[in-house]
């Protein structure tokens, strides 16, 4: 099986979160007959994977994925059904071909191809969580409490997150903002809407506080990261009626925020502006905040430097490194080791008719597979670099 069947196999099954479908199913099967231990890593609903080559104690580099996808959206507007991995005029068709089933089959693929043709003297972990386009509560975060409680650990990691805009090659994450979720509550007086004065309008108030924090210019950039942003997302009064002022507004605003900031600061500032605003508008404003993540930023040195070198080698382009986008489960793994994320153009990710050409994806491999073989160079010179202290 080549690495694009292996890939439409994975589109095959429908692991929309927080089922697997049979896909991490497809990969025990597929290490069967190689020297990779396997871990079932099972938490909550989901289920994960770790599987390592070589000892645990050698130097270890790290490939993170996940198999869950998005679900479908309308089916009917799918050009060939989202879970068919079909492969049409060498592009293949399917919920996951972009985010992120065909770089699981890569590195799976590279690892293997390795793993047969050489002696280990360092080692390959590979790490494939079925939780990362759900809550992330029981997926890497799950993967990474168990290598810490079984000793197994990692010195350099790639996630094959798609990283490229438009071209192949053209893009390596070495940085994500983090990002929070705030709705606020603001409880005003119900009244007649002839009788404004006799009323507390929480609309009015809920406008002055998005005035307050829209206002506020959080930074502007930092030496690696755009600056950040803070949108308002959704607001409600959920009021059908034109004669009377609301009693409640609730007001949704996302802020994506870069290594000027962490979550607590921001929140702090959140309930200061609240609280600002509650008292001159007499109104009562009740906050929820949802943290997705914090900032991850992996200096471009080592290992950024080496898979830009892979991705030269293979695609004949100089990558840029990038600190844009979403959140992805790198806001974990970065507090153990050095995290980049390399893998397809985006394009189509989570859209209809997300789909990949299958050159990209043998690309990928190649890419994987190179940087698997640097490393070998690389943990070989660095043999001393895993103090066993920590
Ligand atoms: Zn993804």
């Amino acid at each position: 099986m080549n690495v694009v069947e292996l890939a439409a196999k994975l589109i095959q099954c429908p692991s929309v979160t927080p089922n697997e479908a049979g896909a991490l199913k497809i990969i025990k099967e597929l290490f069967k007959n190689t020297d990779f231990e396997i871990y079932d890593i099972d938490k909550g609903d989901i289920s994960n994977l770790f599987l390592r080559w070589g000892v645990k104690d050698l130097p270890t580099l790290g490939f993170s994925g996940h198999i869950d996808v998005v679900p479908a959206g309308e089916l009917g507007e799918w050009e060939y059904e989202p879970f068919s991995g079909r492969v049409s005029d060498n592009i293949l068709h399917g919920r996951g071909a972009v985010d992120m089933k065909s770089a699981v089959a890569a590195f799976c693929s590279a690892a293997i191809k390795f793993s047969k043709n050489s002696e280990p003297d360092f080692s390959i972990a590979l790490m494939i969580t079925g939780d990362e386009e759900g809550e992330a509560k029981y997926g890497t975060k799950a993967i990474l409490d168990w290598m810490q409680k079984n000793d197994q650990r990692i010195d350099h990691c790639i996630i094959g997150e798609p990283t490229c805009p438009k071209t192949f090659g053209e893009a390596i994450k070495i940085g994500r903002k983090g990002s929070m979720t705030c709705t606020f509550t603001v409880f005003g007086k119900q009244g007649h809407s002839a009788y404004p004065h006799l009323a507390i309008n929480p609309i009015n108030a809920t406008l002055i506080l998005l005035n307050h924090l829209s206002q506020e210019k959080l930074d502007s950039g930092s030496k690696s990261f755009e600056p950040s942003t803070l949108v308002a997302t959704s607001i409600s009064a959920n009021n059908s009626t034109n004669n009377v002022i609301p009693s409640e507004v609730n007001t949704t605003i996302n802020i994506r925020f870069n290594d000027y900031h962490t979550s607590n600061k921001l929140i702090k500032w959140l309930g200061k502006v609240a609280a600002k605003v509650s008292k001159k508008t007499k109104t009562k404003i009740d906050y929820n905040i949802k943290v997705s993540g914090e900032h991850f930023y992996t200096e471009p040195t080592d290992l950024a430097q080496l898979v830009r070198k892979s991705v030269f080698k293979i695609t004949g382009i100089k990558p840029a490194f990038s600190t844009s986008g979403g959140t992805s489960d790198a806001r974990f793994i970065y507090k153990k080791c050095p995290v980049v994320e390399f893998g397809l153009v985006g394009e189509t990710m989570h859209a209809i008719n997300e789909s990949v050409p299958t050159s990209q994806i043998f690309a990928l491999e190649k890419i994987y597979l190179d940087l698997i073989e640097e490393h070998a160079h690389y943990f070989k010179e660095k043999s001393c670099m895993r103090p066993r202290s920590t």
